[in-house]
């Protein structure tokens, strides 16, 4: 597969711990993942990124990590680990696994050390102050949650330095043994054989901590050791960056500054939501209008939700309202006064047209895609649950007890499956829906299929093609000879677009319904509908 195996993978979010548990303990694990390799190959993923499985008081569902060189004891062994490398592989599936080297939980040894002895070497692996400074709202994460970046320790008898919750200390990277520590880590990782690294929080990571304006300055050092690093142990290895920054800075990370491979595309998310919500393609053209191309080394995540909030901070205050209007109108299903916490097949209220068409764009559109388990089974969320847990309900594999996910009694799993509504998982299974050939299930993994085909959506160049249709967006791409036009319609009418196909032939590869071949001046789109078309070559 090469250097760039990356731009034209379909990359699928597992947390293994709501993924499928194989002891009955109730809570998912490696073994339980290993299980399910030939059913995310028959979908046709061929790339996983696991959210984190490291020791943990799983605070922060796994993101406030005590030991990064382990495996929780509750998901398994490193011979589980490498094991479920080795099965991967041997199907055609990459794996990346998540980096949180922006902070450490406080159970972690490091901070332990730190906070009880001021002369220790762990001491400055953190970023401390006697008094914290005025503003110490500014920049805290989960507002609503947490009220200040600094939090008095009393062991330590001073206050640390956290963006996220106040038991997660922020690492000091300015700390050259830090960075050591990173390289000791990757290094293990790569040496059992994984992908690449998805980094948790990069821009926050790089940025100037504790300083009155910290995303002012950001230190693309860190990363660009980090990623030359990566590229030395393993030329094929990735960074992914979860770099959510305004942008005129995303090149940055892109760029030689960082060398980072692929960048989470938060405003294509944010405005592709806009788009659906208004029905009206203008968002998309916008967002597309101030995205910095990435290089050859780069490629763009897309997605439509990932396993946090939809965060819609980056739109303006109106727009953010009308997406809130359409797709969250009660507020406990916005979170932090700026987002959604729902997942997109109950966004779009389970409608699978409006589902797929949401789909067919973001598979065309340049980047590479990805999708968060269930997804492709239309999950729903659990609005129960506090802040973004109620989007990381268990997996639903069947109509059995727990849906399939664990022979745990129901009080004793690590989060509850949802088992009511329309979304429970008497309704929304994949026993069910793998013996439908018309369910979603089917259909996205037909679009999986199509899109790793279609290798011009991943490696060629692209524009917007302007027709005179607001509700439709289209967009071609060429690669060598190859030309696909994708055409998506946000709009409950059917139209006809006015194209200039010339005088080749275009047949439809992917479509939401039969349509009459294109003529050379116009395209019939359904309400809804979706339609790519290739041109073919005349011989
Ligand atoms: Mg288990």
């Amino acid at each position: 597969m090469g250097q760039h195996w990356f731009k034209n993978s379909v990359v699928y979010g597992i947390d293994v711990k709501a993924f499928c548990d194989s002891n009955g303990d109730g809570i998912g694990d490696l073994p339980g993942l290993i299980s399910k390799l030939p059913y995310l190959q028959e979908l046709g993923i061929n790339c996983v990124w696991l959210q984190p499985f490291y020791p943990s008081p799983l605070r922060d569902n796994g993101y406030d990590v005590s030991d990064y060189i382990a495996v929780h004891p509750a998901l398994g062994t490193l011979d589980d680990f490498e094991r479920l490398i080795q099965r991967a592989h041997a199907s055609g599936i990459r794996v990346l696994i998540d980096l949180v080297a922006n902070h450490t939980s406080d159970q972690h040894p490091w901070f332990q050390e730190a906070r009880r002895d001021p002369s220790s070497p762990y001491r400055d692996y953190y970023i401390w102050a006697e008094e914290p400074p005025p503003n110490t709202d500014h920049h805290v994460v989960f507002p609503g949650v947490e009220t200040s970046t600094w939090e008095y320790d009393e062991v330590a008898g001073a206050y640390y330095w956290h963006y996220f919750y106040r038991f997660q200390p922020g690492l000091n990277h300015q700390n050259e043994q830090v960075r050591a520590e990173f390289r000791r880590v990757i290094g293990f990782w790569l040496d059992l054989g994984v992908d690449g690294f998805r980094l948790d929080a990069t821009a926050l990571l790089i940025s100037a901590k504790a300083t009155p304006d910290p995303l002012a300055h950001l230190d693309h050092t860190i990363l660009r050791e980090m990623s030359d690093f990566v590229r030395a142990c393993n030329e094929e290895a990735i960074l992914l960056a979860e770099a959510d920054a305004p942008p005129d800075r995303l090149d940055e990370f892109f760029g030689e500054e960082s060398r980072m491979n692929l960048l989470f595309n938060f405003l294509l998310s944010a405005n592709l939501f806009l788009a659906l919500a208004t029905e009206d393609s203008t968002p998309l053209d916008q967002v597309i209008a101030v995205l910095p191309a990435p290089p050859a080394t780069g490629q763009w995540l897309n997605f439509l939700r990932n396993h946090d909030e939809l965060n819609l901070d980056r739109l303006d205050p109106v727009d953010r309202e009308r997406v809130f209007a359409a797709f969250a109108p009660d507020q406990q299903m916005q979170i932090y006064d700026r987002g959604i916490r729902r997942r997109f097949g109950s966004m779009l209220d389970g409608d699978p047209q409006r589902i797929m068409l949401a789909l067919s764009l973001l598979f065309s559109l340049p980047g590479t895609p990805l999708l968060m388990f269930g997804d492709e089974i239309g999950m729903g969320e659990n609005l129960t649950l506090p802040e973004r847990e109620a989007l990381r309900t268990p997996m639903q594999w069947d109509r059995s007890m727990n849906g399939g996910f664990s022979s745990a009694p129901r009080d004793q799993l690590y989060r509850p499956v949802i088992d009511q509504g329309p979304f429970g998982y008497h309704a929304v299974n994949v026993s069910d829906q793998r013996r439908d050939q018309d369910s979603l299930w089917h259909q996205i993994r037909r679009l999986i299929a199509q899109r790793k085909q279609l290798l011009t959506f991943g490696d060629g160049t692209w524009h917007i093609v302007r027709c005179d249709r607001g509700a439709v967006f289209t967009h071609e791409c060429d690669c060598d000879e190859d030309r696909v036009i994708a055409v998506h319609n946000l709009g409950d009418q059917a139209q006809t677009v006015h194209l200039e196909l010339g005088g080749a032939s275009w047949i439809d590869v992917w479509c939401d319904q039969a349509y009459p071949p294109p003529d050379s001046e116009s395209v019939v789109i359904g309400a809804y509908g979706y339609r790519w078309l290739q041109r073919v070559a005349s011989s």
